[in-house]
C-alpha cells in the first residue's frame, strides 16, 4: 500500500536470457520498487534475486556519468560532444590509414535490438567492414551453427510452454537453478503438480543435481559418446520413430571444420555428405553403452536409463542445455547429437517434446541472432550471399558494393587482430572482454599496443574501460527505450522510464551520432523522439514473411512481448509443425522448411577428445562458469550491495576426497597453474557446487580473480566458440 501511488510500467529484466517480465515503480524521476509482472507468460510474476534487486544496479556511487578521454596516460573529462567528435575522427582518421577493414565492433548480447541493428547498419552497410562481432560468439554461436546444420535455420522450434507438458526433463551439463533459475522453478512447479521427472546430466554437483530426481556425473567431453550411446539404445530397442524419420529426415556426416555463413556453403573445408540409415546405424556400433560405459564414466545402468526415457512411447521429453553444451571444443556437434535424439524418437516441435537450446544474455537470440550482429551474418541471411546483401542494401540505402561478401573475423580472430595491429580501432559496447576473454593476457596486452585506439561504452568502470582511450557514458536499461528477445523467440519492449545520469546517452544514440559525423545522415536521419520506433519498423522489414516475422510494436507496447513468426496477429508456438506453424507448406504433418528438401539432418557425429586434457604436469581438469548471485562480470550485480555480500569474491571449488589428500579446507589459498599462467583462490569444499574428483571450477564473475588470464582459447572449428568448460590445470595449497 505504500506503494500504491508509484507509478508501474512494464519491462523485461536486464540479465539473463529467460526474459521476465517486471514491473518497475518509479517516483520522482527514480526507480523505487520493483516487482515480477503477474502478466508475464514467462515468469507470472516470480523473480530470482538479481530481478528483484535489479533496479539497484542503477545507482552504482561510480556510475560513469560523463565521458572520458585519456591524455598523457590519464583520463579527463571531456562533454559528449568533444567525445564523440573525436571517436569519429578517429574512425575516419584510421581508415584513411589503414583501410576500412582495420576499425572494428565488439558489441554484446546486452545490446537492445535497435543498438545492434545501427552498428550493423553503419560498420557493414555504410563503412563496408564485416568487422562486426559480439560476446554472444562466445555463449550462443555453437547453437546457431548446431540449429543451422541441423535444420536449415536458427533458434528453437519450441517454447517455455512446452515445460507445461512434458513428462522427462534432460538437462544436459546447465545448472538452471542457478543460471535460468526462474525458468527452473517452473520445472519444479510441474514436478509438484504432475510428478514429472528431472534428470541432471552434468561434470558436477550443482544445485541443480541436488534438485533433481536423478544426478548423472560423466567425465568431461564425453557427452558426445552419451548422446550416440542414446540414439544406440533407441534404434537397438526398436523406440526409432520411423515413419516420422523416413518421412522428415535425412542422414549427413562430414562438415567437420568450416567458415561461415552455412547457408551458403561458405568456406567449408569438407561438405557433408549423405549416408544411408545403415550406415549410420554401423557407426553407431562403437556407441554402446557397455562400450563407452569406462570413457564417459556413467555406468550401463545409467545410459539404458537415460535412453529409456526417451524411447519410451508415452513421455514427452525436454532436453534443455546452455554453456556446457555450447562451450565445448566440439559444440556444433554435441547440439547436433540432442537433435538426433529427438529426431530419431519424433520427440520434436509438438508441445512438450522439445530440444531447447537457452539463451544466457537478455538479447543474445534478439539482437545478435536475429539482427546478425557477427561477421558473416546480416539481419536477414548472410553477406555471402548476393541476394541478401542486395535485400540489406536496398533496406540500408546503400549500394550493394558497400556491403562486403566475405566476412572477416570471429571474436577470438578480432582480438588477435587488434594484437597483431590488422585492427586498429575497436569501438566495445555493453560488454566486458578484459574479464571475459579466453586467454586473456594475451589480449590484454595486445590491445594495450601503440597505436591502438579502444571506446568503451559502458555503465560503469571495468577492466575493458581501463584498456580504452575514450569512454563514453551509456545510458542503462530503462532509462533509454529498446527491445530485447529472449531464449523462445520473444520480443519484449521497454519504454524509457529515467533520465539517465549526467551526459549519459544510449549506445543507439552514441552510433547514430557518430554515423552521421562520419557522413551518414541520410542513413540514420531518425528523429531523436521517435528513433526507436522508426529503427524497429526498418529492422522488421528484414524478417517479413510467414517464417520470422515480427509482432508490430503496438502490439509489444501493449503486452508481455510476442513469439516470432508473428503471422496473421498470432504467434507461432511450434515451428515446423503444420498445426502452429503457418510457414508449412508441404501438405504434411511436419515441415522442416530451413532445409530445401524440407528435410531435418540426423548427424553421424563421433567422440572427440577436448583440445587439452589432464596429463602428469597438469593433472585436473579446470571448468569456469557462473553463480547465482552475479550477472556474467559482475560490473552490475557486484554494485548491488546485498548481492555482493552474499557472493563478495570468486573461490575454486575441490572434490572433498582430494581437499582432504592435499590438506586444503575451505578459505585455504590454492593455486592454479596452467600452460597460460597462475592464479590464486581460496578454497571452496562442500560449498555450493562438488565437482567430480580430479576437476576443480571457479566462477568468472569477479575482476580481481581473473580466471581468464589461464583459461584455454580453442574454439568449436564449426561454430569458433571458445570451449571454458575444459582445460588442464595443476592444482596446488599455497
Ligand atoms: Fe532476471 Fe533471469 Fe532472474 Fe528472470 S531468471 S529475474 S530474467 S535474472
Amino acid at each position: 500500500p505504500a506503494n500504491a501511488n508509484l507509478d508501474w510500467k512494464k519491462a523485461p529484466c536486464r540479465f539473463c536470457g529467460v526474459g521476465c517480465g517486471v514491473l518497475i515503480g518509479t517516483e520522482n524521476g527514480k526507480a523505487i520498487a520493483v516487482k515480477g509482472d503477474p502478466k508475464s507468460p514467462v515468469n507470472k510474476g516470480l523473480c530470482c534475486v538479481k530481478g528483484y534487486h535489479s533496479i539497484m544496479a542503477l545507482y552504482g556511487s561510480d556510475r560513469l556519468t560523463h565521458p572520458l578521454v585519456k591524455k598523457n596516460g590519464r583520463y579527463v573529462q571531456t562533454t559528449m560532444d568533444e567525445a564523440l567528435d573525436l571517436v569519429a575522427s578517429k574512425m575516419k582518421e584510421t581508415i584513411a590509414a589503414h583501410g576500412k577493414d582495420s576499425v572494428s565492433i565488439y558489441g554484446s548480447g546486452q545490446w537492445t535490438i535497435p543498438d545492434g541493428y545501427v552498428a550493423s547498419k553503419l560498420f557493414k552497410g555504410c563503412i563496408g567492414t564485416n568487422n562486426v562481432e559480439a560476446n554472444a560468439r562466445l555463449c550462443m554461436a555453437t547453437a546457431v551453427t548446431g540449429f543451422l546444420s541441423s535444420f536449415g535455420l536458427d533458434e528453437p522450434m519450441g517454447c517455455y510452454e512446452d515445460i507445461d507438458h512434458a513428462d522427462t526433463f534432460v538437462l544436459w551439463g546447465n545448472n538452471m537453478a542457478e543460471m535460468h533459475p526462474v525458468l527452473f522453478s517452473r520445472l519444479l512447479d510441474q514436478r509438484m503438480k504432475r510428478g514429472v521427472k528431472i534428470i541432471d546430466l552434468a561434470t558436477r554437483t550443482t544445485r541443480t543435481s541436488m534438485a533433481a530426481d536423478k544426478s548423472i556425473i560423466f567425465n568431461p567431453q564425453t557427452d558426445l559418446a552419451i548422446a550416440n550411446a542414446i540414439c544406440y539404445e533407441i534404434i537397438a530397442n526398436g523406440w526409432m520413430n520411423k515413419s516420422f524419420v523416413d518421412e522428415h529426415c535425412r542422414f549427413s556426416k562430414g562438415l567437420t571444420n568450416m567458415g561461415y555463413g552455412l547457408e551458403d556453403n561458405y568456406a567449408f573445408t569438407d561438405k557433408p555428405e549423405g549416408i544411408s540409415f545403415e550406415d549410420y546405424k554401423d557407426f553407431l556400433e562403437d556407441y554402446s553403452p557397455e562400450k563407452v560405459s569406462n570413457l564417459t564414466g556413467v555406468s550401463v545402468k545409467d545410459l539404458k536409463y537415460l535412453a529409456a526415457h526417451f524411447g519410451d512411447p508415452n513421455k514427452k521429453v525436454m532436453s534443455l542445455w546452455c554453456m556446457g553444451m555450447n562451450q565445448h571444443s566440439r559444440g556444433t556437434w554435441i547440439n547436433n547429437l540432442v537433435y538426433n535424439i529427438h529426431l530419431l524418437t519424433g520427440k520434436i516441435s509438438s508441445p512438450g517434446n522439445s530440444p531447447f537450446s537457452l539463451t544466457g544474455q537478455p538479447s543474445a537470440c534478439g539482437t545478435v541472432r536475429e539482427v546478425g550482429t557477427l561477421t558473416h551474418k546480416l539481419p536477414h541471411g548472410v553477406v555471402a550471399n548476393k541476394e541478401h546483401r542486395e535485400f540489406a542494401a536496398k533496406i540500408w540505402g546503400v549500394p550493394v558494393e558497400n556491403i562486403d561478401p566475405k566476412p572477416t573475423y570471429h571474436t577470438v580472430e578480432m582480438f588477435r587482430a587488434l594484437d597483431r595491429g590488422d585492427i586498429r580501432f575497436m569501438w566495445i559496447q555493453v560488454t566486458n572482454p578484459m574479464v571475459t576473454m579466453p586467454k586473456l593476457k594475451r589480449y590484454r596486452d595486445g590491445a594495450k599496443k601503440e597505436g591502438r585506439f579502444i571506446v568503451v561504452s559502458d555503465v560503469y568502470p571495468t577492466p575493458t574501460t581501463d584498456i580504452a582511450d575514450v569512454i563514453l557514458p551509456s545510458a542503462m536499461w530503462v532509462e533509454r527505450e529498446g527491445l530485447y528477445g529472449n531464449s523462445e523467440r520473444r520480443t519484449q519492449h521497454f519504454e524509457q522510464m529515467l533520465e539517465p545520469p549526467g551526459e549519459a546517452i544510449s549506445d543507439t544514440l552514441q552510433l547514430i551520432e557518430v554515423a552521421k559525423r562520419l557522413g551518414y545522415e541520410k542513413q540514420f536521419g531518425y528523429k531523436e523522439d521517435t528513433h526507436i520506433a522508426e529503427i524497429y519498423n526498418e529492422y522488421r522489414r528484414h524478417h517479413e514473411g510467414k517464417k520470422h516475422n515480427l509482432a508490430p510494436l503496438e502490439v509489444l507496447k501493449s503486452q508481455s512481448g510476442a513469439l516470432w513468426p508473428y503471422v496473421d496477429g498470432k504467434e507461432t508456438k511450434w515451428r515446423y509443425n503444420s498445426t502452429y506453424d503457418p510457414a508449412c507448406s508441404n501438405g504434411k504433418d511436419f515441415h522442416f522448411y530451413g532445409n530445401k528438401d524440407g528435410k531435418a539432418v540426423i548427424w553421424q557425429r563421433p567422440y572427440e577428445p577436448a583440445a587439452e586434457e589432464p596429463d602428469a604436469d597438469y593433472p585436473f581438469w579446470l571448468g569456469t562458469g557462473r553463480v547465482v548471485e552475479h550477472w556474467h562480470t559482475g560490473s552490475m550485480t557486484r554494485r548491488i550491495p546485498v548481492l555482493h555480500q552474499s557472493m563478495p569474491h570468486s573461490y575454486v571449488e575441490l572434490h572433498p576426497k582430494d581437499a582432504d589428500r592435499m590438506q586444503i579446507k575451505t578459505g585455504d589459498k590454492v593455486k592454479l597453474t596452467t600452460r597460460r599462467g597462475e592464479i590464486t583462490l581460496p578454497a571452496s569444499v562442500n560449498e555450493r557446487g562438488v565437482p567430480a574428483p580430479m576437476q576443480v571450477f571457479v566462477p568468472f564473475f569477479d575482476e580481481s580473480m581473473l580466471i581468464n588470464d589461464i583459461t584455454l582459447d580453442s574454439f568449436c572449428p564449426i561454430s569458433k566458440e571458445p570451449d571454458y568448460k575444459k582445460c588442464a590445470v595443476k592444482v596446488e595449497k599455497v
